[in-house]
């Protein structure tokens, strides 16, 4: 089935009223669309190894961002997951059967690395894997911080549940850096023996996955739950790095979730905006949508989904190409990518969507209406696979010391080229007034707070090149090029590339031009079969009321109901 007939089908418009379900309901209603969403893309193991197209461009369907729980399930089921396991799929047959089952759902798969006390600093985690002198492992929780942070360990689908897990592999009493295992965690109805889950609260706001702390009391598994070679001689950094190869994937592609999330805000926010209508001093009636304040975060949203999609799909032969002869660069160049791909569309998304829920008056606030509840999902997106802050700390880092780059600039006299030279070149000097000590003080001080802006920077030059490249509609690459130099006017104006008075009236040129072609737009984006929030017309809206509890005095029943108003409000 195709996703957008899917989208139509009861198990994902009913998403509107799986806020009256119970946790327990919500969660296999959740089970269900991950399901038939990983299904309906009908992946291979090849399509998982190689990050094909298909497997790729996955995300970009915003059938994901009806549920944003589903969404993470799947991912985290195929890509990190499946995508650990698929490395040794072609010489081991059990890996490959496993993955087959993986695939079909006849267990949900998830992934441990994460412990209460090490996050972002996941090299240090401490949980064990020891070789036993029967060629078995050994699984153990050696204390409380060890615990597994995040993961859904809960019994739900009704099908059995195992996780990848990264431990640290033991063997004859020597640390042997941090490798994966497969582990059990239950069978669909009882947990693994030793294995034990403390099942968290929700997140605020979103829907529930079932995340949990989870904890090992000596669990044994079999010799071919490991997953690599007892007798590799990497580094211990590149051996760790290349143990959790798919997380950097993972931060590419569920970033990629922020760009059918931009246009479904965008499409809400204009349905929205063309239906409901103010009057104005003269006693026209005037929809919304015809004040600028409302036209800019639609249009801007538009434009971030159109370049930025450019950029993701330009960056995937990096993750897809099979040579990793010089593993150490391929890591390094794969994860800076990733790193940029993240922050450029997690921080479009993350200004974008708070100024279209504001559009969208006290209906943006309820759940039921999307926008929220997107918001409160792209921020456990933010953390997960990478938070973006440590992330852009690490590669500004990386870049300002030389240890590899990006792409060069294919335009180095655009704009946003000369601007990204120019930050870079900033921050170069300040690190060299501190003899290129990026472990001082100073560092702390002046380099660290400039990271985010400065990985920002690369990713608009980056995805306005990759749009530019890929033919992008040049009415919405020229609005991102003109919004971008705006979110830095002081640099340009500064450094006399444009005027103040310039710069804006440029912005209000292409956006001019943009909202001429707004409704091709949202057309080309295809968000209708995916959007189920009741404000967008008068019939959903009424629709939605007619199933809300309604109190009333039982001799008032027989009073004929009033028509619905436009005004009326959730
Ligand atoms: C929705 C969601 C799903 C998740 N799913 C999984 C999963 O399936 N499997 C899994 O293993 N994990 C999962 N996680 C856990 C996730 O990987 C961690 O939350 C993430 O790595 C951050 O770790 P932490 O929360 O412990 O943050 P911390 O490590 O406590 O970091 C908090 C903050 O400290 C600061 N900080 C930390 N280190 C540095 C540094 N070196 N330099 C500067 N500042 C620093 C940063 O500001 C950072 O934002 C999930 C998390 C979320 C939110």
């Amino acid at each position: 089935m195709s996703q957008n007939l899917l989208a139509q089908s009861h198990l994902f418009t009913r998403a509107t009223y799986d806020f009256t379900l119970t946790k327990d309901q919500r969660q296999e209603v959740t089970h269900e669309r991950a399901k038939a969403i990983a299904l309906s893309f009908n992946l291979t193991v090849e399509d998982i190894l190689t990050c094909s197209e298909k497997f790729w461009n996955a995300t970009l369907h915003p059938i994901n961002v009806i549920d944003g729980a589903a969404a993470a399930l799947w991912t985290i089921h195929v890509n990190l997951a499946c995508g650990t396991l698929t490395q040794y799929a072609g010489s081991r047959p059990e890996i490959r059967e496993l993955c087959r089952q993986i695939l079909a759902f006849e267990m949900t798969a998830h992934y441990m690395l994460t412990e209460v006390g090490h996050g972002l600093d996941s090299q240090n985690i401490e949980t064990t894997a020891e070789l036993l002198p029967d060629g078995n492992f050994e699984i153990h929780t050696p204390n409380r911080r060890a615990a597994k942070f995040m993961p859904a360990s809960i019994i739900a689908g009704g099908v059995p549940r195992i996780a990848v897990l990264m431990a640290q592999l033991i063997v004859r009493g020597q640390r042997c850096g941090i490798r994966p295992f497969v582990v059990p965690l239950n069978d669909g109805k009882i947990m693994h023996p030793g294995v034990s889950c403390r099942v968290l609260p929700d997140r605020s706001g979103t829907r529930p996955i079932g995340h949990a702390i989870t904890t090992f009391t000596r669990v044994k598994i079999p010799a071919t739950a490991f997953i690599g070679d007892l007798d590799s001689t990497l580094p211990p950094r590149i051996q760790f790095l290349a143990s959790i190869w798919r997380l950097g994937v993972g931060s590419a592609t569920m970033a990629a979730l922020c760009i059918p999330a931009l246009r479904v805000c965008a499409h809400i926010a204009t349905q929205y905006a063309k239906r409901r209508t103010v009057s104005d001093s003269q006693g026209n009636v005037v929809p919304i949508i015809t004040f600028r304040t409302t036209q800019v975060p639609i249009l801007r949203a538009l434009s971030e989904a159109a370049v930025t999609e450019a950029l993701y799909k330009e960056i995937r032969p990096y993750f897809s190409a099979e040579d990793t002869s010089d593993l150490p660069n391929v890591l390094a160049i794969r994860n800076a990518l990733a790193g940029v791909m993240k922050t450029i569309t997690v921080y479009h998304f993350r200004e974008s969507s708070i100024s279209l829920t504001d559009r969208l008056g006290a209906q943006g606030l309820f759940s039921e209406n999307q926008l929220v509840a997107l918001e409160m999902e792209i921020r456990g997106m933010t953390i997960a696979e990478g938070d973006v802050t440590v992330l852009c700390i690490r590669l500004a880092s990386e870049l300002l010391l030389g240890r590899y780059s990006l792409p060069a600039p294919r335009y180095p006299d655009s704009l946003l080229a000369q601007h990204e030279k120019a930050i870079f070149a900033e921050m170069r000097e300040l690190l060299a007034g501190m003899n290129n000590k990026h472990r001082s003080e100073e560092f702390n001080r002046l380099l660290l707070p400039r990271s985010k802006a400065f990985i920002v920077t690369i990713g608009q030059r980056m995805a306005y090149e990759a749009a530019v490249d890929a033919r992008v509609d040049p009415v919405l690459v020229s609005l991102y090029e003109a919004s971008a130099i705006i979110q830095d006017l002081s640099w340009y104006v500064e450094s006399g590339k444009v005027r103040r008075k310039d710069a804006l009236a440029a912005e209000d040129v292409a956006l001019t031009a943009a909202f001429a072609k707004l409704d091709e737009f949202l057309e080309q984006a295809d968000c209708g079969p995916c959007v189920h929030a009741p404000v967008i017309s008068q019939e959903s809206w009424e629709k939605y009321v007619s199933n809300l509890t309604l109190l009333e005095r039982p001799s008032d029943r027989r009073i004929a109901p009033q028509p619905m108003l436009e005004s009326a409000r959730l």
